[in-house]
């Protein structure tokens, strides 16, 4: 196997990290490698039993550099003064076709000084979960970390009950965190806060000039993740500060779910228990976030005041970018050119009509471009009314936006637990049945994808869905 690994994050600071080794595996086996994106990344892959050996963590290729990330973040609110890379280590980074640097990096590699109680291990069903909804996105046109590979283990892990081990390999523009900004300004750290900062503009932002470029990009950017997760129906679950990249991917998919039926309340992770991540309330988490973000900031600032003036005028363009981007991405859904915030109230209504019926959010939308509409919903007059005022707004291109706009298939909950459940029974060939369907979001359907695009019958609907980490 080669890797061309070009390593940059271990020229920082030395309390930033801790270089370390992955922990061995036993009897490590290929489940998926993602040929495509390995093929970007300039690597060249040996056969299924190498490539096993490397993306478990049993053989460290040449010119790997692996480090465990310090961070720090809110957890659900609550300031958590260490984290850091508990189960995963960077392996190193290369430069892709397109000339951007990415990370390669192990989870489920074994224990690293900022395990705390963990393991520092994977079972199998997030390293399956994370795969498909990571290059479904990836799929879907959102920002995210991909999926290069997943390795299973004849390791046992111990959660609830003994699970089959696993490790995925993921790629990133960065793993830099919000929170990995947070434990340096938390500590008073200023080398360190200075040092990330550099390597953060210098690394994603090239134009930026003073911290508060790089509060308002990265804002932009978040407005602009999170408005495509609500186009999607997608709740992240834990957008904990050391879960929000400030290169604007989405990052680190524990208990995430897309919803079936719509309803902006919907929450999924059972240890949400206030619903502080629901669909509805993730823009306003973002904010949150943010300001988080820039108060770790302020130490780079000369002057302390000024700096809460300057960034408290950022923090506040939010909800502006945010309900443009919003716009942008709920017209195209409904077809719609040139939209206005005249529009906002065709896509409110079609969404409160959504939940009063509880219409499936998916099948809905991908609806718009058929004859079928009517068969997701009960309020029949109020779908004609929505749609006399929907239809007197089509020009032309509708059906063409509309259909790169709405996805026909989105990896569902119910789909992801069957394959869980077949794979720890050692059967991955409905893992591959339903990646070769999440990655093909906007074709139509096949015989093979349209089991795929079905929602839950009754009884099959999964409500909840556990960090399992
Ligand atoms: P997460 O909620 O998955 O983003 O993880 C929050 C923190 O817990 C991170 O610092 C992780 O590295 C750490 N963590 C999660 N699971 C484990 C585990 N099994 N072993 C060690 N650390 C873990
Ligand atoms: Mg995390």
């Amino acid at each position: 196997m080669k890797i061309p690994f070009d390593n940059t994050y271990g020229d920082l600071p030395a309390q930033m990290f801790t270089r370390l080794r992955p922990t061995a595996v036993s009897d490590p086996s290929l489940i998926a490698f993602n040929a495509a994106l390995a093929d970007d990344l300039g690597i060249t892959a040996g056969d299924d039993a190498q490539i096993a050996t490397v993306f478990s963590g049993n053989q460290v290729p040449d010119g790997a550099d692996p480090l465990a990330q310090l961070y720090a973040g809110h957890q659900f609110g609550n300031w958590n003064p260490q984290l850091g890379d508990g189960r995963a280590l960077l392996l190193g980074e290369v430069t892709d076709k397109n000339g951007t640097r990415r990370d390669i990096q192990l989870k489920g590699s074994g224990p690293t000084p900022y395990s705390r109680s963990g393991d520092g291990r994977a079972w199998l069903g997030p390293v399956l979960r994370e795969y498909l909804v990571s290059e479904a996105m990836h799929a879907l046109g959102v920002p995210t970390t991909r999926a290069l590979a997943a390795v299973r283990t004849a390791d046992t892990v111990i959660r609830e009950t003994l699970l089959p081990g696993a490790v995925l390999t993921r790629v990133a523009s960065s793993h830099i965190r919000v929170g990995t900004f947070q434990i340096y300004a938390a500590r008073g750290d200023k080398e360190a806060l200075a040092a990330l900062y550099d390597y953060t503009v210098a690394r994603h932002y090239p134009d930026v000039t003073d911290p508060s470029g790089l509060l308002t990009a990265v804002l932009h950017r978040q407005a602009a993740l999170v408005a495509r997760w609500m186009g999607l129906g997608f709740i992240h679950g834990v957008m904990n500060t050391d879960n929000v990249s400030v290169a604007g991917e989405t990052i680190d998919y524990g208990p995430c779910a897309f919803m079936d039926t719509y309803h902006p309340d919907t929450v999924f992770s059972a240890i949400d228990q206030y619903g502080r991540y629901a669909y509805s309330n993730q823009p306003g988490v973002a904010v949150w976030n943010l300001t988080q973000f820039a108060t770790a900031l302020i130490p780079l600032m000369p002057d302390q005041d000024e700096a809460i003036e300057n960034f408290t005028t950022i923090i506040n363009t939010f909800s502006d970018v945010f309900d443009g981007a919003r716009r942008d991405v709920f017209a195209a859904k409904l077809g719609l050119t040139d939209a206005t915030a005249d529009d906002n109230a065709l896509i409110d209504d079609f969404l409160t009509l959504m939940a009063r019926d509880g219409a499936d959010f998916t099948n809905s939308f991908a609806a718009l471009a058929t004859d079928t509409l009517k068969d997701q919903f009960v309020d029949q007059p109020a779908l004609q009314a929505w749609e006399t005022r929907w239809r007197s707004r089509l020009t032309d291109n509708s059906s063409a936006i509309m259909a790169k706009s709405n996805p026909l298939i989105i990896p569902r909950n119910h789909h992801v637990e069957a394959v869980i459940a077949a794979g720890v029974a050692g059967d991955d060939a409905p893992f591959h049945a339903m990646l070769n369907a999440v990655t093909r979001p906007y074709a139509a359907l096949t015989p093979e994808t349209a089991p795929f695009a079905q929602p839950p019958a009754q009884g099959e609907a999964v409500t909840q869905t556990f960090c399992g980490t």
